[in-house]
């Protein structure tokens, strides 16, 4: 008898703590919320800070940058080229023989350094000294017939993934880090000047042409095989877009109109904010202990540096306010950003019936052993909804794009191609987060635009988009072949 009444009261507390878990997990979807309409208003304001960022420098919390790009690729380009890809938690070298219209990339060869975390906040010595050393590394691998030609230098489009004030197509100072990165010392250097240093101490002969961000980059690299190219989102660790806008239309840039009459513009929208947002209390902590509080707040709803963390918050409310996974709160559910996005997007993909997958990343991760299929199943859900609400917001800032280049409107019978070149490891790895994107995308425009809005996948555009920006800004261009 006093074992069954232990037994009913055990139901009881099991019951109450899974009616307070469903009650946080229900709230928490409320807030995630992004009925059309929400989306809408999203674009909307997406466009109205385009606007207010192209007419006057500082005009918007979208810097909407000059990148000095006002000719794409062509497919003429010819040469031997280098690209240096620097943004992420690796960086990659590349070497690229480009051999004009017929020929195209003749070759291509890379390599792909992770950065030592520290490196990441200590100085900006330290962390070029790290990259030029392990440029010129690959220098030193190349084959004969492999080599610029005598008494030529060799050149650089290096690939800078922050936010950059260009001075030029080959110079640029740093504005802010994002995603991970801090290194005080080199906020307002220019760093094409601090890879330079770097260089000259080590005796590496080599010019960066051109200076590039990664949506740039990938924009070039998109355009170089489809001229319909005419943006580029990247959905990685971080999150941006860019887009040929027509210079008449950039109020703020006073220096020569170029002869394309087109500038490309790196529009930084990870930094777009708007009260539209759908913003839960966990984005809002997880945004004040980010090491950038108040930046990046478009970044931080979408890119697959946060995801798994907003997930980890969650299950930490519900495990520190009801009891979700027991008496004791598990200890790592503490640990800020130990559940990473790629794992985050393991579970969500789990489609074995008693969620395996699930059950072992909570334990290997999270060290939560013999859990329920119920509780795995709400792990899932969450997981869902973060991947849900960011999929639905980038496609909502896609959508602001194209509503400022007015191809949200079909003009006439003439159906205009527009393509958006996309890539980054959470568009191209998370099935689930690209195919909502897409989805809500064609849920936006509607059928009949939707067909005229083709997204396609520039695997790793950025590096060779970087090595063609350097050969059309060589500066041997019209110097006759040695
Ligand atoms: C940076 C952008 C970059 C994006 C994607 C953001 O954090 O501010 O410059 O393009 O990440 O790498
Ligand atoms: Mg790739």
């Amino acid at each position: 008898c006093a074992a069954a009444a232990l037994l009913v009261r055990h139901r009881m507390k099991s019951s109450g703590r899974w009616a307070r878990s469903m009650a946080i997990l229900k709230e928490f979807e409320e807030k995630c919320g992004t009925p059309t309409g929400k989306l809408r208003q999203v674009a909307d304001a997406m466009t109205v800070e385009m606007h207010a960022g192209l007419a006057s420098e500082g005009g918007s919390k979208l810097k909407m940058l000059i990148s000095y790009v006002d000719n794409l690729p062509t497919g003429d380009e010819n040469g031997l080229f280098y690209a240096l890809d620097l943004g992420g938690t690796n960086f990659r070298v590349l070497r690229v023989q480009l051999g004009g219209k017929d020929k195209r990339v003749v070759s291509q060869e890379f390599d792909e350094v992770s950065i030592p975390p520290h490196l990441m906040t200590r100085t900006s010595d330290a962390l070029f000294d790290f990259i030029a050393a392990a440029l010129a590394k690959f220098v030193n691998t190349e084959a004969e017939g492999c080599r610029p030609p005598p008494g030529r230098q060799r050149e650089l489009g290096f690939t800078f993934s922050f936010p950059v004030r260009q001075l030029s197509i080959a110079s640029g100072t740093l504005i802010k880090w994002t995603k991970g990165f801090n290194i005080e010392d080199a906020v307002g250097e220019d760093v094409v000047g601090e890879l330079t240093k770097a260089m000259e101490k080590i005796g590496l002969d080599m010019r960066v042409t051109a200076l590039v961000n990664d949506t740039i980059g990938t924009l070039a690299g998109g355009r170089y095989y489809n001229q319909d190219v005419i943006a580029a989102v990247i959905l990685g660790t971080g999150t941006n877009a860019a887009y040929i806008e027509r210079a008449h239309a950039i109020p703020k840039w006073h220096g020569l109109l170029p002869k394309s009459g087109e500038m490309v513009i790196n529009m930084e929208w990870g930094n777009f904010r708007s009260s539209h947002l759908p913003l839960t209390e966990y984005d809002q902590a997880l945004d004040t202990e980010s090491l950038n509080p108040g930046e990046q707040i478009f970044e931080k709803l979408i890119s697959g540096m946060y995801l798994g963390d907003i997930v980890r918050r969650v299950l930490l409310k519900m495990a520190e306010e009801a009891d979700f996974f027991g008496d004791t709160v598990p200890p790592k559910l503490r640990v800020p950003f130990v559940l990473r996005t790629p794992n985050m997007s393991a579970m969500h993909h789990d489609t074995s019936p008693d969620l395996k997958v699930v059950g072992s990343k909570l334990k290997d991760i999270l060290e939560i052993s013999n859990t329920s299929l119920k509780i795995r199943k709400t792990v899932v859900e969450i997981c869902d909804i973060v991947a849900t609400r960011g999929a639905r917001l980038a496609a909502a800032g896609i959508l602001g794009i194209i509503k400022k280049l007015g191809r949200d409107i079909l003009r006439d019978a003439e159906k205009q191609r527009s393509v958006i070149a996309l890539d980054g490891g959470l568009f191209e790895h998370y099935t689930k987060f690209s195919t909502c994107m897409e989805s809500t995308l064609k849920e936006l425009l509607g059928d009949e635009v939707a067909e005229t809005i083709v997204i396609i996948h520039s695997n790793d555009g950025s590096g060779i988009g970087a090595a063609l920006l350097a050969a059309s800004h060589s500066q041997y261009l019209g110097v006759e072949e040695l």
